[in-house]
């Protein structure tokens, strides 16, 4: 894989709500690692919508296990998975794959079936290619009163152009 590839994501989707929750399975993807803030919910709700509480219910029936990996600190992860029940690890600091490696082992999965989905390519794209794994790259939620967001999804725009000349455009 080339430096550049690091940073394309495997699929691109507005939402993760976009996906229909067989398409893993369909796959050979029997282990997902989610992302939390911007990718299943804002930084400020602190715990899952309705909507992708039902979505993530309806992975989990496909088969697949599921799993949340966050920069963010343990309270944010805990008080998050309370409703979930899922594995996780919170200061993972993406895209170091250390700890994203030692999640898919603890989830006793493998790599080879194991995706990725976050909002961030110079952390979780890069993190997931890093390790090995497919990546899903969604929109950020919400980047209002966070600047360097913005900022940083300027830099992301080369490579989304990447990503467009094998794939249809949203
Ligand atoms: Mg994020």
């Amino acid at each position: 894989m080339s430096f550049k590839e690091k940073f394309i994501p495997d699929l691109f989707v507005p939402s993760v709500l976009k996906i229909r929750p067989e398409f893993f399975i369909e796959n050979g993807i029997d282990c997902l690692i989610c992302d939390i803030d911007n990718t299943l919910a804002t930084y400020g709700e602190k715990l899952p919508q309705k909507d992708m509480l039902d979505w993530l219910n309806a992975v989990e029936a496909t088969g697949v296990r599921i799993g949340l990996i966050s920069n963010n600190s343990e309270s944010r992860v805990y008080t998050f998975n309370t409703v979930l029940g899922y594995i996780t690890v919170s200061r993972a600091m993406k895209p170091a794959k250390k700890k994203l490696l030692a999640l898919i082992e603890q989830m006793d999965r493998k790599k080879e079936n194991a995706c990725l989905i976050g909002d961030q390519i110079f952390t979780d794209v890069l993190c997931a290619k890093r390790a090995g794994i497919k990546a899903v790259l969604v929109r950020s939620i919400d980047t209002r009163g966070k600047p360097f967001l913005r900022f940083k999804k300027h830099f992301e725009s080369y490579f989304m152009e990447e990503y467009y000349k094998n794939h249809p455009r949203y």
